[in-house]
C-alpha cells in the first residue's frame, strides 16, 4: 500500500513537471503559428483585394448595378472568392455569390466589422463564420471611389479552410505527440520509480525489522547506488544500537543479580512516590506478593515513619536515615536517598542482630558488674573493718576473713566461669575439634570433683551409665558439662537425697540424663535458665556458691559438640526434682 502510494506520488510528480513542460511550449508554438497563418491569409486577402480594385479601375464604367454584379460573379467564379460591393449606406449592390435578383434580400452590411473599419481607416479585415455560405471566412474590405462603379466598399471573402486545415493538422499532430510522450513517460516513469523504489523498500523493511528489535539485520546495497551512503549510516547506527543494547542488557542483568543477591531490601520510588521496582529481599520484607510495584510505601509497610521519610526526600532532602522496627519486630536501618532525576532509592538494612548483640552486651556488662559488685562490696566492707585494730584483734576477725575469702572465691568462680564461657564461644566460632570420647569416663571424672560436696550433703549417686558410651565430643567440655549439672543438682537438692545418671542410646545419638530430687524449676523459668546470669532465686543461688553461668556454659559446650540440652522439671512420674538431658552424636567407629 505504502509502496503504491510512493510510486503513484513519484509518477504524479513526474507528470506534473512533464505536462506543463510539454503543453506550454506547444501552446505557444500553436498560437504563434495560428497568428502567422492568419496574418499571411489576411495579407493574401488584401493582395487579392488590391488586385480586384485594380481590375475595377482598369475596366470601363458599368451600365448598371446588374452589370457590376455580373462582373463580380464572373470574377468570383474565376478566383473562387466571394466579391461584394457595398454602397455607402451599407446596401449590397453586387455580390459574386448572390444572383442579382436576390441582392436586395441581403442584409444591410453597414454593421459588419470590416465595413466599419474600411470606412474609418480606408481598409480593414475580420475573420468570422458566414451563415450565407456556411464557412469561416476572412474578410478584407477597402473603400473605393472610382468613376467605373458606385462609390462604397469593395470586399473579398476568402475561405479559411486551407488555413484551418493546416492548423487542425498541426493540432492533431501535437495531441498525438503529446499522447505518445505521455505513454512513453508513463512507462519510463514506471520503470524509473520501480528502480528507485526497490532500495527504498529494502531500507523500509530493514528499518522496520530493526525497530522490532532484530538488530542483527543489515542493509546490503551496491557500492555505486545512491543509497549506499544511507545504508552505511543505517548499518553503523544498527551496530551501535546493538552494542549499546547488549551493554545495557548486561549492565541490567548485573544490576539485577546484585540487587537480587543483596540481603538488604531495595526499592525505587518514582517522582510521584510510587514504588517503581524492588529486589527480592524487599518483597520478602514487605510481604507484598506478587509485587509491590505501583503502591505507595505506606500501603506496603503500613508504617507512617517510612512514608514520612520518603516524602521528605521526594520534596527535596538529599538523604534520610531512620531506625525503624517493623511489625515482625525486625529492626531496620532505613536509608532514603534522592535520585538526581527525581524519585528516591530506599534501602532496608536488617540491624536486628546488631541491636540484639548491643542489648546482650549492655545486659552482660550490667550483669557482670552486678555480680562482681556484691562480693566486692562485701570484701571492701570487711577489709575496711579489719583496718581497725580493735576489730582485727577481736574474735570476729576470723569470721570476717572467712567472709572475705568466700566472696573472693565467688568472684574467682565468676571470673573463671566467664573465661570458660568466652573460651567455649571462641571455640564455637572456630569449630571445635571433636574426637571419640567415652562419656562414662568423663562422668566419673566429673563426679570425683563434686564428690566432697555430695558427701557433705549426704547425697548418693545412682550411676546407671554403661561402662562405655562412645560419643563424638570434646573431653574437657563434656567433663565440664557433667560437673556443672552435678554441681547444680547437689546445690539445689536437700540433704540425703539421690542423684541418678542414665543414658538412652539410639543408633545415631546418646542422650544423657542427670536427675535430682531437689527443689525443681518452675515451668515459667525453664526456658530461660540457660541464659547467662539467669537464676530462679538470686539470693539462694549466690548463697549456695552459684555464679548463674553454669547452665550457660553447658549449653555453649553442648552446642559446640553438635548436641542439644534441655530440662524437664519435675521428671516424668515424679513430683519433685529436675532432670537435665543432653544429647550427643555417637562416635562413628562404635556404631552397631
Ligand atoms: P547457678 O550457678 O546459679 O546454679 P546455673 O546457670 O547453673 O547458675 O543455673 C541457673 C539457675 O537454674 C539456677 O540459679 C537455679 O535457679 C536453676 N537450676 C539449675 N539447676 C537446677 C537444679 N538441678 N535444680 C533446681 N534448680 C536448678
Amino acid at each position: 500500500m505504502k509502496s503504491i502510494r510512493f510510486r503513484t506520488r513519484l509518477l504524479l510528480s513526474f507528470w506534473l513537471i512533464l505536462i506543463p513542460a510539454l503543453c506550454l511550449p506547444a501552446y505557444y508554438i500553436y498560437r504563434t503559428l495560428e497568428n502567422d497563418i492568419y496574418k499571411e491569409a489576411t495579407a493574401n486577402a488584401f493582395t487579392q483585394l488590391e488586385f480586384i480594385h485594380w481590375l475595377l479601375n482598369e475596366r470601363p464604367a458599368f451600365d448598371n448595378e446588374q452589370a457590376l454584379d455580373k462582373w463580380c460573379e464572373d470574377l468570383g467564379a474565376q478566383l473562387h472568392y466571394r466579391i461584394t460591393i457595398i454602397a455607402a449606406g451599407g446596401r449590397v449592390i453586387a455580390d459574386s455569390d448572390v444572383n442579382y435578383p436576390n441582392i436586395n434580400l441581403l442584409d444591410n452590411h453597414s454593421d459588419r466589422e470590416e465595413i466599419i473599419g474600411a470606412r474609418k481607416f480606408g481598409q480593414a479585415s475580420s475573420i468570422r463564420y458566414s451563415f450565407t455560405i456556411g464557412r469561416n471566412l476572412i474578410y478584407a474590405a477597402k473603400n473605393i471611389n472610382t468613376p467605373n462603379a458606385p462609390s462604397g466598399v469593395l470586399r473579398v471573402a476568402i475561405p479559411l479552410s486551407s488555413v484551418e486545415t493546416r492548423l487542425a493538422y498541426f493540432g492533431h499532430r501535437f495531441w498525438l505527440i503529446l499522447f505518445i510522450m505521455f505513454i512513453l513517460t508513463t512507462l519510463l516513469g514506471f520503470f524509473l520509480t520501480r528502480k528507485l523504489e526497490a532500495p527504498i523498500l529494502e531500507i523500509i523493511q530493514t528499518a522496520t525489522a530493526i525497530g522490532e528489535g532484530k538488530y542483527e539485520k543489515r542493509l546490503d546495497m551496491d557500492a555505486g547506488s545512491e543509497f549506499a551512503r544511507l545504508s552505511e549510516c543505517i548499518n553503523a547506527m544498527t551496530r551501535k544500537i546493538q552494542q549499546d543494547i547488549r551493554m545495557i542488557t548486561e549492565q541490567k542483568q548485573e544490576l539485577e543479580a546484585v540487587f537480587g543477591g543483596m540481603q538488604e531490601g531495595v526499592m525505587l520510588l518514582d517522582q510521584e512516590g510510587k514504588i517503581k521496582a524492588t529486589n527480592d529481599a524487599l518483597t520478602w520484607i514487605a510481604k507484598c506478593m506478587p509485587s509491590c510495584v505501583g503502591h505507595r510505601p505506606m500501603e506496603v509497610f503500613l508504617n507512617p515513619e517510612i512514608q514520612e521519610a520518603c516524602n521528605q526526600v521526594l520534596m527535596g532532602k538529599d538523604m534520610i536515615k531512620r531506625k525503624i522496627a517493623l511489625n515482625n519486630e525486625i529492626v531496620y536501618e532505613v536509608n532514603v536517598v534522592k535520585i538526581p532525576d527525581g524519585g528516591a532509592v530506599v534501602v532496608f538494612h536488617d540491624i536486628s542482630e546488631l541491636v540484639r548483640l548491643e542489648k546482650v552486651r549492655q545486659d552482660f556488662v550490667a550483669n557482670v558488674s552486678h555480680e562482681l559488685r556484691t562480693p566486692l562490696t562485701s570484701i571492701k566492707g570487711y577489709a575496711e573493718t579489719l583496718l581497725n585494730e580493735k576489730f582485727r584483734t577481736s574474735d570476729q576477725a576470723d569470721s570476717f576473713v572467712t567472709t572475705i575469702i568466700k566472696n573472693a572465691d565467688q568472684m574467682s568462680n565468676i571470673v573463671n566461669d566467664l573465661l570458660e564461657l568466652t573460651k567455649l564461644q571462641q571455640q564455637q566460632r572456630k569449630a571445635v575439634r571433636l574426637s571419640t570420647v567415652n562419656a562414662a569416663l568423663c562422668f566419673s571424672s566429673a563426679w570425683e570433683t563434686v564428690m566432697p560436696m555430695s558427701n557433705e550433703k549426704g547425697i548418693s549417686l545412682d550411676n546407671r551409665l554403661p561402662d562405655s558410651v562412645w560419643v563424638t565430643a570434646d573431653e574437657h567440655s563434656l567433663i565440664q558439662v557433667f560437673r556443672n549439672l552435678l554441681d547444680n543438682a547437689i546445690r539445689h537438692s536437700p540433704t540425703d537425697t539421690k542423684i541418678t545418671v542414665f543414658a538412652e542410646i539410639t543408633q545415631a545419638a546418646a542422650t544423657f540424663g542427670v536427675q535430682d530430687e531437689g527443689t525443681g524449676i518452675p515451668l515459667q523459668h525453664q526456658k530461660r535458665i540457660f541464659e547467662r546470669f539467669y537464676r530462679v532465686d538470686n539470693e539462694r543461688s549466690r548463697a549456695s556458691g552459684g555464679t548463674g553461668l553454669g547452665l550457660s556454659i553447658c549449653r555453649n559446650a553442648i552446642f559446640g559438640m553438635g548436641g542439644k540440652i534441655w530440662v524437664k522439671s519435675p521428671p516424668d512420674d515424679q513430683l519433685k526434682g529436675s532432670v537435665f538431658y543432653f544429647s550427643l552424636n555417637r562416635a562413628v567407629d562404635f556404631l552397631t
